[in-house]
C-alpha cells in the first residue's frame, strides 16, 4: 500500500496514527469479504505500535508533541545527557497517550460496542545503573525494562451489554497483572470459548456476573 501521507508519514517512516488513518478502510474490506448472510460476531483489531522504541526516541513524535526539550536526537544515546534521554522517551510517551486518546474517540464513534485493552511489551533502561534499550533476560532484568502500562477501556455500550461489575474491573487495576494475562482477557473481551482459555489468567473473570 502507498501512504501519501506527508504529515504523518514524514521521510518514509509513519507515525502510529497512520494506523488510524487507514483502518476504517481496512475494516471496510474485512466487511466485503464476509460470506453473504453471515453477520459479524465480532473483530479484533491489533494495533502494533512503533510507541516508544528505542533507541531513537526522538523520532516516534511529530514536531507538535515535542513538550519536553532538549530531547537527545541521536541513536548513540550514551552521546546524549541523561535528562534529554528521559525528555525524547517523554515525548513518545506524550504521544502515545495521544494515539491511545484518538484510538478511544474512534472506538467512541462506532454504532457497535467496542473496547480496548492496551499494554507495553516491555519497559526502557535510559541510562540507569549504566543500561540502556531492554535486551536483558528477565531473570535479571531492571524494573525499568520489565515493569509495564496495561490500560483497559470499554464503551458505554459494551458495559451495558456485558453487565459486569464496574468497582470489580476498577480493582483489577491494583491486582499485579502481566502478559500472561493478555490472550486470556482478550478472549473474554471477544466472547470467545475455548478449551484454551485459562479462567485463572482472565482478569475480567472475576467481574462477570452468573449469567456471564
Ligand atoms: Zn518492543
Amino acid at each position: 500500500m502507498t501512504l501519501k501521507e506527508p504529515k504523518l508519514c514524514p521521510d518514509g517512516e509513519c507515525f502510529d496514527e497512520i494506523m488510524l488513518r487507514v483502518l476504517p478502510e481496512r475494516l471496510a474490506e474485512l466487511e466485503k469479504a464476509r460470506p453473504a448472510g453471515k453477520a459479524s460476531a465480532g473483530t479484533v483489531v491489533v494495533l502494533h505500535q512503533m510507541g516508544n522504541h528505542g533507541p531513537a526516541y526522538y523520532k516516534r513524535t511529530p514536531a507538535d508533541m515535542k513538550l519536553y526539550q532538549p530531547e537527545c536526537r541521536t541513536n548513540v544515546l550514551q552521546d546524549c545527557p541523561a535528562q534529554d534521554i528521559v525528555n525524547a522517551y517523554d515525548n513518545a510517551v506524550h504521544y502515545t497517550d495521544h494515539f491511545l486518546g484518538q484510538t478511544v474517540r474512534w472506538l467512541k464513534a462506532q454504532a457497535r460496542p467496542t473496547a480496548m485493552l492496551y499494554v507495553s511489551d516491555h519497559g526502557e533502561s535510559l541510562g540507569e545503573k549504566g543500561l540502556y534499550l531492554h535486551g536483558m533476560p528477565f531473570m535479571m532484568a531492571p524494573q525499568e525494562q520489565t515493569h509495564v502500562p496495561m490500560a483497559l477501556w470499554l464503551s458505554k455500550s459494551f458495559q451495558s451489554q456485558r453487565g459486569w461489575d464496574r468497582t470489580c474491573l476498577q480493582k483489577q487495576a491494583d491486582q499485579a497483572l502481566s502478559h500472561d494475562h493478555y490472550f486470556h482477557s482478550v478472549l473474554s473481551l471477544a466472547q470467545v470459548k475455548t478449551r484454551w482459555q485459562k479462567t485463572e489468567l482472565d482478569f475480567l473473570a472475576a467481574c462477570k456476573g452468573p449469567a456471564a
